[in-house]
């Protein structure tokens, strides 16, 4: 390949943590863990930083500590990964899915509410920062943000911001504006630990709930509550938790992924302003609206809109791609079309004519923090010329 389509960086202080850690003996969840944990907090300001085995886990334990059980109703928007819909059917309760916005691809207050004045009784929302943007969270200009929209009707907010690390919104980061945010650390994501994620939220309740399930629903905590004087292997049993911590192993890949986080950043935005500056004049490709700088965009991928008959056509403009040594992807095939929840639901995609639209003319570009612009030049003449070989 020319240009893959996503390449890890694992060339800084990876090796040498992980050295420390098999070094130390002690490879499950312990003190790199802990620093990760410790970091994320302070970045983020949420109050609680609980690291976990991967973002679907978080998206799990989030859930789980709203309570959200069967008969509830969540809200997601249709285009996302299938794991922001799963966690709600891990709990019993349902989606909602609703369309997305058809510039932003994210949801926006106004879907939000139209939603909830028809479904009054929904318990929370997922909201997917889609591609790395922060979805319209707190109010500008008199409209009301989502975060307002949500208190109005008695809402929780989880963030699935596996997209938005690091992401700004209204000069804040993406971490601690709803009731609890997560992120993935999956390995083509912006910052890796192979797998992993954490999950992050400034309410006490949902932290100590959220860490209990964490680890097998084993109280450390309830048992202090009784004794003054504990021994080490004595610990109770509240719930049927489940195995969701990350290792230090993990955990060690992190700290130096995060220490170079917004160098990754700065990378791949390079690539992103290139790349709009560059399609901007090939009048069949819409790249999506920016609702800020280009700065605040995680830019983990990034989706463009080509001006194609059908599906097929834009699947053929992948296999043109690929002849010509550039990997693409599609993000995502929305899940109204998806097999269990189409059938489960009796989704119909006429409901959902944004996300729709865009499953059928999308392509995701190669975007990683050690692409060069030679390479991004390369992809542009190849998507030019693919376009015209249609
Ligand atoms: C990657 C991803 C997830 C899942 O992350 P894992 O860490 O692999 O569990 C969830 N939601 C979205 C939007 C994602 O892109």
């Amino acid at each position: 390949m020319k240009v893959p389509f996503a390449e890890v960086d694992c060339s800084g202080n990876e090796l040498k943590y992980v050295s420390e850690v098999l070094a130390s003996g002690w490879l499950t969840t312990a003190s790199k863990t802990h620093e990760l944990e410790r970091r994320f907090s302070e970045m983020t300001a949420a109050k609680h930083a609980i690291a976990v085995n991967s973002c679907t886990s978080a998206l799990h334990l989030a859930v789980e500590a709203l309570g959200i059980g069967p008969q509830d109703q969540v809200i997601v928007p249709t285009l996302t990964f299938t794991a922001s819909a799963e966690v709600i059917r891990y709990m019993g309760a349902d989606p909602l899915f609703v369309d997305i916005d058809p510039d932003t691809l994210t949801i926006t207050p106004k879907i939000l509410e139209r939603t909830l004045q028809l479904h009054p009784n929904v318990k929370a929302v997922i909201v997917v920062h889609y591609g790395g943007q922060s979805a319209q969270m707190l109010s500008q200009a008199g409209q009301a943000g989502i975060l307002e929209i949500c208190k109005k009707y008695d809402v929780k907010v989880i963030e699935d911001a596996a997209h938005a690390l690091p992401a700004h919104h209204q000069g804040q980061m993406v971490g601690n504006f709803g009731d609890i945010t997560c992120f993935s650390f999956y390995a083509n994501k912006t910052m890796t630990t192979g797998e992993g994620g954490m999950l992050l939220t400034s309410n006490d309740e949902i932290a100590h709930r959220a860490r209990t399930m964490r680890l097998h629903g084993i109280d450390r905590d309830a048992w202090d509550r009784f004794t003054s004087n504990k021994p080490a292997w004595e610990y109770d049993v509240v719930a049927p938790g489940f195995k969701y911590n990350l290792p230090d192993l993990n955990a060690a890949v992190g700290l130096a992924q995060l220490e170079r986080l917004e160098e990754f950043r700065a990378a791949r935005q390079k690539i992103a302003d290139f790349y709009r500056e560059t399609l901007s004049i090939m009048p069949f490709v819409k790249s999506q609206q920016l609702i800020e700088t280009s700065e605040s965009h995680a830019w983990h991928i990034f989706p463009i809109i080509v001006d194609v008959v059908s599906a097929e056509q834009r699947n053929k403009l992948i296999e043109v791609l690929f002849e010509r040594g550039i990997g693409t992807s599609v993000h995502y095939k929305p899940l109204h079309r998806t097999q269990y929840y189409q059938e489960k639901y009796q989704l119909k995609a006429d409901n959902y004519p944004n996300a729709d639209h865009y499953w059928a003319r999308c392509l995701s570009l190669p975007i990683y923090s050690k692409m060069t612009i030679d390479q991004a030049t390369t992809v542009c003449e190849c998507l030019y010329a693919a376009y015209r070989e249609l």
